[in-house]
């Protein structure tokens, strides 16, 4: 029997391994596969009986940790969770809790978010988690106002139902509403699971935030479906995450690249963590690794980094380098996943091996299409079924996957295409360089020209002649940046990724 619903596979771990551990977190004792499966029933109950059942849309604005995991289990099992980041203002929840239609809204107790008024001031319910910290991890009770009018479908969702909506990042422009069913979710977590041989004797340290489908799926639900033990960290923290390693003994973690380099910067004082730490692999997902960030990492982790690309609209994991002894390609983002790949010309019709082009997927995990918004499908999915992904990309002859860049993102300079992302892998090789971003910069003749903005490493300067000639070296001339901006830091999405054509737009209005 297929497991395709987040019912089912909680009631299927918790009949085989009733007493091995799931959900760990700093500070709190571990909750077992059985009483996880009893938390997601009774917080499911306790939804009912709030007026919120199957269908229902349930906003979720709590920090990151173990109560948050269960809350967004209870919720996508008995109605349709909308995980928000905490961090946005008013006016930035007004624009998500319309947009999604939101039918209540849960928050930690006490909570000063302005997601609470933005709620009320549209007649949107909000619930309370009141957490008990003393019990083990994703222990709370839920309350709400008075008022309730009782849901007319309770139980656990079936497959075909809506059991996540997340916006996209909001990386290229305004993000999009994606919904996930059961079976979406289910299939990419099986996915991300087979591809890193995820199990119980895994255990998955989380620093990536709850509400982006990095760490809902690739992290939490994959490892709940291995049924292994996941670590529900507060959020990233390059200070507390070398004693997480110490206290909790993950065989491994994901992040995002600029993640991976804030803990490449400190790991030099915590080279005794890291000797002790003996994670399987490092997994890095959601914006391209630079080559130099790789070695870095493996060298510092002593475990295999293994690249992976995703994206919401596909649940998180589309392709992923294979573990050792599996060939793992520099600069490639891997094979396809359990699902099919293609690259398409602009007319739709598929490209072979070598050729540049979008890349589009299908299958079981890819979203039916996005929500009230008919525009951005009609562009995104093809007559036979096939989601375009704005990104450009390039299949070689052994199915290997190349990311080009998005392709809003692509440079174009006097005709030639440059691939921001080849400069990104180049620069951050030279050892002044923290972070290296290229972007299209206009240009009165060429349309547009190659510029490359640097965040220095700490306590350096970079010289730009110096860095233009290390390029020179290894690129070829059209590739190489006309322009270097030294930059304190650099606008990143909520979820840590750089916002390119955010930064491209900040530094073209500088220059003028
Ligand atoms: P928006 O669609 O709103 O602009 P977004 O595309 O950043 O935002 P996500 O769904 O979080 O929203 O990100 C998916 C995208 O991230 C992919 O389409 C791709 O551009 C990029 N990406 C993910 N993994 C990789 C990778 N390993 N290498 C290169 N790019 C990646
Ligand atoms: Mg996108």
């Amino acid at each position: 029997q297929t497991i395709n619903s987040f019912g089912r596979l909680l009631d299927h771990q918790a009949a085989l391994r009733p007493e091995a551990l799931a959900l760990y977190a700093p500070g709190r004792a571990p909750l077992s596969y059985g009483a996880l499966r009893r938390r997601v029933a009774e917080t499911g109950q306790a939804l009912n009986g709030f007026g919120l059942g199957r269908g229902s849309r349930v906003a979720i604005v709590l920090p990151n940790g173990p109560d948050m995991a269960l809350a967004f289990l209870a919720v996508a099992t008995h109605a349709c969770a909308a995980p928000l980041n905490p961090a946005y203002r008013a006016a930035e929840f007004a624009f998500y809790l319309d947009d999604m239609r939101a039918d209540a809204l849960l928050v930690a107790q006490g909570s000063d978010s302005p997601a609470v008024e933005v709620a009320r001031e549209r007649g949107i319910r909000v619930v309370e988690l009141v957490t008990d910290p003393a019990a083990p991890a994703g222990t709370f009770t839920l309350r709400a106002d008075p008022g309730n009018v009782p849901p007319t479908r309770t139980g656990a969702a079936e497959p075909g139902e809506t059991a996540l909506i997340l916006h996209t990042s909001g990386t290229t422009s305004q993000p999009k509403l994606v919904p996930l069913t059961h079976t979406n979710l289910c299939a990419a977590a099986h996915n991300t699971r087979a591809a890193f041989d995820i199990g119980e004797q895994d255990r998955c340290l989380n620093v990536m935030p709850l509400f982006h489908a990095h760490g809902l799926i690739s992290t939490l639900v994959a490892t709940l479906a291995g049924g292994g033990g996941i670590v529900c960290a507060p959020g990233f923290s390059d200070s507390r995450f070398f004693g997480w390693l110490t206290e909790f003994r993950p065989t491994w973690y994901t992040a995002v690249p600029t993640m991976h380099q804030a803990l490449l910067a400190v790991a030099a004082e915590h080279k005794e963590e890291l000797a002790a730490a003996g994670l399987r692999f490092v997994r890095s997902a959601s914006a391209p690794l630079p080559g130099p960030v790789l070695t870095a990492l493996e060298e510092a982790f002593g475990a295999p980094v293994i690249e992976a690309y995703g994206m919401t609209e596909a649940g998180s994991l589309v392709t992923s380098n294979p573990l050792p002894p599996g060939v793992r390609k520099l600069r490639s983002v891997g094979l396809p996943v359990g699902e099919a790949i293609a690259v398409l010309d602009k007319k739709g019709r598929r490209l072979g091996p070598g050729e540049a082009g979008e890349i589009a997927i299908r299958g079981a995990n890819v979203m039916g299409g996005y929500e009230h918004n008919p525009e951005a499908n009609r562009l995104a999915f093809t007559d036979d079924g096939w989601f375009r992904t704005g990104d450009e990309g390039r299949l070689d002859e052994d199915g290997y996957l190349y990311v080009v860049g998005r392709t809003k993102e692509i440079i174009n300079r006097g005709g030639s295409k440059v691939s921001p992302a080849e400069i990104d892998d180049v620069l951050s090789g030279h050892p002044d360089v923290g972070l290296a971003v290229a972007f299209g910069l206009p240009h009165p003749s060429l349309g547009e020209d190659v510029a490359v903005a640097v965040v220095p490493r700490a306590g350096v300067s970079v010289d730009e002649r110096e860095l233009r000639e290390f390029a020179a070296e290894r690129l070829a001339d059209f590739k190489v940046p006309s322009r270097v901006f030294t930059v304190a830091d650099v606008p990143k999405s909520p979820t840590g990724k750089v916002q390119r054509l955010k930064l491209a737009e900040l530094l073209a209005t500088s220059a003028r």
